[in-house]
């Protein structure tokens, strides 16, 4: 993803999605005979001790992702979780529980049950079961590469031969809907295909800037993303060393700049 940030001077402040893997887990486990009402139940009774129970149905929906929501409506409290989660080990669906009722009800839930859920999702297995899910059941617009005055095609295939020696598979290619100037260009890995912002698409921006924010996401399908626990090195050291390899960086940089 090339957003208007990246031409910030990178700081240097501590990853927010790191975390301590090596603590031993502080929490109690679900317990593994109850099923997702009693849960729900026992959690939101921990939180909420004086609350009269209301009645609970828990549903897992058939979704693209791994959204889940809660709902409290005349005494019904309605959760859906993505079925992604169906065979979810019962500390998992504990742990969402926490995290649901605790956004419900405005209070503060210890951070770990947060942790232990979002570790859970990032898992190799989950991570390609969700990507398979978002490829067969969500369904994303894309434009064609050809706008009104350039045609992505083009210029894919221009700096594939230049400086992949044509050796990489031409994704889907398209034009943002709207002309953003925060969201240039971004590599959509489930669905292969870069989006280029619609701002590029006029003779008279310079062609260079579109060029650089191409490779720039050109460099994201040669180097896919690496995944470390919880953290996602997006742009590597081997991406920045290979993005240096664009002529006239320095320049293309300045004109994102000025767009
Ligand atoms: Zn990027």
């Amino acid at each position: 993803m090339l957003n208007s940030k990246e031409m910030q001077p990178r700081g240097s402040s501590a990853d927010p999605d790191a975390y301590d893997l090596t603590r031993p887990e502080p929490l109690q486990s679900a317990l593994f005979f109850e099923t997702p009402i009693e849960i729900y139940a026992r959690v939101l009774q921990e939180l909420k001790p004086r609350t009269p129970l209301p009645e609970i149905r828990v549903e897992f929906r058939r979704y693209a992702n791994a959204n889940s929501s809660i709902r409290l409506e005349s005494g019904l409290l309605t959760v859906k979780i993505a079925d992604v989660l169906e065979g979810a080990p019962a500390p998992i669906l504990e742990s969402l529980a926490y995290i649901l009722l605790g956004k419900l009800y405005r209070k503060t839930v210890p951070g770990a049950y947060e942790r232990r859920y979002r570790l859970y999702l990032n898992r190799r297995d989950m991570r390609q079961k969700l990507n398979l899910m978002r490829q067969i059941r969500g369904r994303k617009f894309v434009s064609g590469p050809e706008g009104a005055h350039r045609n992505l095609e083009e210029i894919f295939e221009r700096l594939n031969h230049d400086f992949f020696d044509g050796l990489l598979g031409r994704p889907q290619l398209g034009w943002s809907r709207l002309p953003s100037r925060c969201m240039l260009g971004h590599f959509d890995p489930s669905h292969n295909v870069i989006v280029i912002s619609r701002i590029f698409d006029d003779s008279k921006k310079p062609l260079l800037a579109l060029e650089y924010v191409m490779f720039h996401e050109m460099l994201h399908l040669r180097f896919p993303v690496d995944h470390h626990g919880l953290r996602r090195r997006v742009h590597t050291r081997e991406f920045r060393q290979a993005e240096r390899t664009f002529p006239r960086l320095a320049e293309a940089k300045e004109l994102l700049k000025k767009l």
